[in-house]
């Protein structure tokens, strides 16, 4: 992350990061437990989420496209990296110098693996259901798997976050069409999927969002700790008087004196403005609430009298609350933070 600025700041919990991975591994029984790092790992950052991953044990990284793997090369000893959206002729030349595995979501991308990169391993998607990515169960008696070295054979769930019928029907249909697959590792579950129980773990599980704090369940609550906590540094203090208003639109109007904060983040950082009923800032112990529109790179707060130009305000991102009150999932409200936050580790 080049471009951030100092009065951003995202706090990242690396002790967190890793007790999610355990908790979710201890989940996932028997089986392999990896990790999905796609979109910069859901925008806290691949490599430091990859080396913490790496250090407590995990073996088995997901990412979406080559340029993402070619930003985590070289890879440690031992670690294993997959390209969820396989191959194709544009990808070539990267994935001569890049070690990693595509995962193969079609007889066109079959063709191409065996056709440029005969015998180098692979893995492969099968779609049961969910329409995305994957070999259709229909079309797996055409393609030719014998002639692949297949380190994986996947499918992904479509609805693993709610208790629908049609997550056992994708594990009954992967199970069996698995069994005519010269795989060595079977993988079903993410983050969701693992909380379905063991009889979705199979070999390796992927998750991704739990393990930056997400819930993708009932099952995970209370076993799922935060990791990402954004700061802004407040850059202006002002005193309202009663009856004036503040900010774009004029939509909030002061209904006696008041001191506000404006702090340096805005929809441009991912906190979209249908986010601002729902924000709460923590300065130096009060509880702020945003006072009228989020700009683009500015909020306006209640401030308490004893904030200063220069301290920072806390912001309460509890991704499982904020999604049910917003628009936002917690995905969007993980990866749309942008790169204007400075990632920290601790
Ligand atoms: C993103 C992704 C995952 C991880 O999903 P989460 O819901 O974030 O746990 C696993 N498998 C595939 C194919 C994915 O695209």
């Amino acid at each position: 992350m080049d471009a951030y600025h100092p009065s951003l700041r995202l706090d990242l919990d690396g002790d967190a990061l890793v007790a999610n991975w355990r908790w979710l591994a201890r989940q996932s029984g028997p089986a392999a437990c990896g990790a999905a790092i796609k979109a910069d790992g859901y925008g806290l950052g691949a490599r430091a989420v990859l080396d913490r991953l790496a250090k407590a044990g995990c073996r088995d990284f997901f990412v979406s496209n080559w340029a993402e793997a070619a930003a985590l090369m070289p890879l440690a000893d031992g670690l294993s990296l997959s390209v969820f959206h396989g191959i194709g002729e544009s990808d070539i030349a990267i994935a001569s110098t890049v070690a990693a595995r595509p995962v193969l979501n079609s007889a066109a991308q079959i063709a191409c693996w065996q056709a440029h990169f005969p015998g180098r391993a692979c893995d492969v998607m099968i779609d049961t259901g969910m329409n995305r990515l994957g070999v259709p169960l229909g079309s797996m008696g055409d393609i030719d798997l014998a002639s692949l070295t297949i380190d994986t054979v996947m499918s992904h769930l479509a609805c693993a976050d709610e208790d629908r019928a049609m997550n056992a029907g994708q594990r009954d249909r992967f199970a069996a069409v698995r069994a005519g697959v010269p795989a060595a590792r079977a993988s079903l579950a993410n983050s969701a999927g693992i909380c379905l129980g063991s009889a979705y773990a199979f070999d390796l599980t992927r998750p991704g969002l739990a393990l930056y704090g997400g819930v993708p369940r009932r099952e995970a609550a209370g076993h799922i700790a935060r990791v990402a906590h954004p700061a802004m540094q407040i850059i202006q203090l002002r005193d309202v008087l009663a009856g004036e208003s503040v900010g774009y639109g004029a939509t909030f109007t002061a209904d006696r004196d008041m001191r506000i904060a404006i702090v340096h983040a805005g929809y441009a950082d991912g906190l979209i403005r249908a986010l601002a009923p729902h924000l709460v800032l923590n300065v130096g112990g009060a509880q702020c609430r945003v006072l009228g529109r989020i700009s683009m790179d500015l909020i306006a707060i209640a401030a308490p009298e004893s904030a200063r130009e220069g301290d920072w305000a806390e912001l309460d991102y509890d991704l499982p609350s904020l999604a049910a009150a917003t628009p936002l999932n917690q995905y969007e409200l993980l990866t749309g933070l942008g790169a204007r936050w400075e990632r920290r580790w601790r």
